[in-house]
């Protein structure tokens, strides 16, 4: 079983790197890919888990991008996490992302909801804080019932406390993570508002779609790996595991089928250290 997108405390997943790793091994996943947000903080204990627990360990991350309005999640696979260009990048995402809570807990207070920075800091516990950690926060005050409430109600697009991501673009995240000898998958193109962001993102160098998600209905698992052979994009799959049955899915919920993590693992290994960007 292969199970390519998977989050841990690194960021807003419930179990740590090791928890992580050997609910994988239980599970019968043979290879696994930990793909926080915006963070490789959670690579090391997990690649050292997968060597005691028998689990191949691929590193990666998915990295929040947004451009016309539209959240656009990048994952990047075979990742080298200590690349000082992708390091700076999760640095600065790191602030951006502080001042977005700040925003948040604003406009929450604008419209007379009172949350303290701190609460969410304290869910965040100092993996990367995102609006999973603020609806945590507003569940535990007993603001909502439930997380998926806070979204609907508060936190998500076009509720009063919602605040977009980050400035990142989709072209320079792709380019940060081929830079760091990664390759570029666009993760769950179900979630898009619609397929004409594809063209562009493959003019910008994406190089994979996660075709199987569990989003997706089996029509659209079609239409995606069309989309794929028509681009001549790779395909992945994952579960998007959070340890949370509200959200994501479960470990090895979605198996992405070995041929295609094998093209995954050939373009990784052929490319060397460095991608260069494609011509423009
Ligand atoms: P952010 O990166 O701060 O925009 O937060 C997005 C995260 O919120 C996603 O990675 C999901 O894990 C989580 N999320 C999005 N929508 C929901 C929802 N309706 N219920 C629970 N969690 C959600
Ligand atoms: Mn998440
Ligand atoms: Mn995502
Ligand atoms: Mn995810």
């Amino acid at each position: 079983m292969i199970d390519l997108h998977t989050h841990t405390t690194a960021s807003d997943g419930r179990l740590t790197p090791r928890e992580l790793v050997r609910a994988a091994a239980r599970a019968g996943v043979t290879v696994l890919s930990v793909t926080d947000h915006d963070t490789a903080d959670g690579l090391p204990e997990s690649l050292d888990e997968g060597a005691a627990s028998g689990v191949r360990v691929v590193p990666g991350v998915e990295l929040s991008a947004h451009s016309g309005g539209a959240d656009i999640h990048i994952l990047g696979y075979f990742i080298a996490a200590a690349e000082p260009g992708l390091a700076a990048l999760f640095e600065a995402l790191r602030g951006s992302r502080r001042d977005r809570v700040y925003r948040m807990v604003e406009a929450l207070r604008s419209a007379g909801v009172r949350l303290d920075v701190e609460d969410v800091w304290a869910e965040a516990a100092g993996g990367t804080v995102s609006r999973t950690h603020v609806a945590r926060a507003m569940v535990h005050r007993g603001i909502v019932p439930t997380m998926g409430r806070a979204f609907d109600r508060w936190l998500g697009r076009g509720a009063p406390a919602y605040v977009p991501s980050n400035a990142l673009s989709p072209v320079e995240a792709i380019r940060r993570i081929r830079a760091a000898g990664g390759v570029p998958v666009l993760a769950h193109p179900v979630l898009l508002p619609d397929d004409g962001i594809i063209p562009g993102l493959v003019r910008d160098g994406i190089e994979g779609i996660e075709v199987f998600c569990r989003e997706a209905r089996p029509s659209e698992v079609e239409r995606y790996a069309r989309i794929a052979r028509d681009f001549g994009l790779l395909m992945t799959g994952g579960s998007d595991f959070h340890g949370e049955t509200r959200f994501g899915g479960d470990l090895g919920e979605i198996d992405c089928p070995a041929e295609h993590f094998a093209r995954l693992e050939a373009r990784a290994s052929s490319s060397g250290c460095v991608r260069p960007a494609p011509a423009p």
